[in-house]
């Protein structure tokens, strides 16, 4: 069993909305055959208030251990840095999101706005919004370019405005099942997904192995028509 939270910043639901539309495999699937335990969603969840809020303090204190954190959206900072124009229970969401991060073994940014800031990020960006670990090609975003989870990555990047379903729903189940681990979780993913996944971390993407995504591994090496996932480009 693995424990999932989603949370939304910045965010229009799109990538909710594509999740729900999932079908290999589909947002049940996660549930009744990759044991993934949705602890909340902020339209699945059922806890209302300070419920809420003492389950997400209970996975920050580690008391309900949190294997995968989900963030949708931007991360907003405005005004002036103090992110009090996006408050959930009780606190700037952006407090939330740090915390928890350093809770989940896993952090995965679901949508150009989580990942790099997306539409809400465009200048002037009147929100001050970023992504998890970027804002736009800059590495940084609002968890620092050093951020690693407790399995040893940084934010694992699922782009698109929003994600396609299937990518989203595959690299869950990734996770879930214990293919996580740097280069080997790469591969699996590539393998299972048969499309891309954005790292956005050349240490460890620099294999030189195929990944589709538009948003790809930056060592130069992009998906190339007719490669196939797992094929070498030199
Ligand atoms: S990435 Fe696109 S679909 Fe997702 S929250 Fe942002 S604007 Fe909406």
């Amino acid at each position: 069993m693995a424990n999932l939270l989603w949370l939304q910043g910045g965010a229009c639901s799109g990538n909710t909305m594509s999740f729900l539309n999932a079908e290999e495999p589909s947002a049940c699937d996660l549930v009744t055959d990759f044991g993934i335990n949705v602890l909340w969603h902020p339209s699945l969840g059922l806890e209302l208030g300070d419920n809420v809020k003492t389950l997400l303090q209970d996975c920050v204190s580690g008391k309900i251990p949190l294997d995968i954190f989900v963030f949708e959206g931007t991360v907003v900072n405005a005004p002036n840095g103090s992110g009090n124009w996006n408050r959930f229970c009780g606190r700037p969401m952006k407090d939330w999101v740090k915390e928890l991060s350093d809770a989940a073994q896993f952090v995965v940014a679901i949508g150009d706005c989580a990942t790099w800031g997306g539409i809400p990020a465009m200048a002037p960006n009147p929100s001050e919004s970023v992504g998890l670990q970027f804002l736009k090609r800059d590495a940084g975003g609002s968890l620092g370019t050093g951020f690693k989870s407790k399995a040893g990555l940084p934010v694992i990047n699922i782009p698109g405005c929003p994600a396609h379903p299937d990518w989203v729903t595959q690299i869950l189940v990734a996770a879930a099942s214990g293919r996580g681990g740097g280069h080997r979780f790469h591969q699996s993913v590539s393998r299972v997904a048969g499309r891309g996944l954005a790292f956005r971390d050349p240490a460890r993407c620099g294999s030189g192995w195929w990944c589709g995504s538009v948003y790809g591994c930056r060592q130069g090496r992009s998906s190339q028509p007719g490669q196939a996932p797992g094929q070498r480009l030199r």
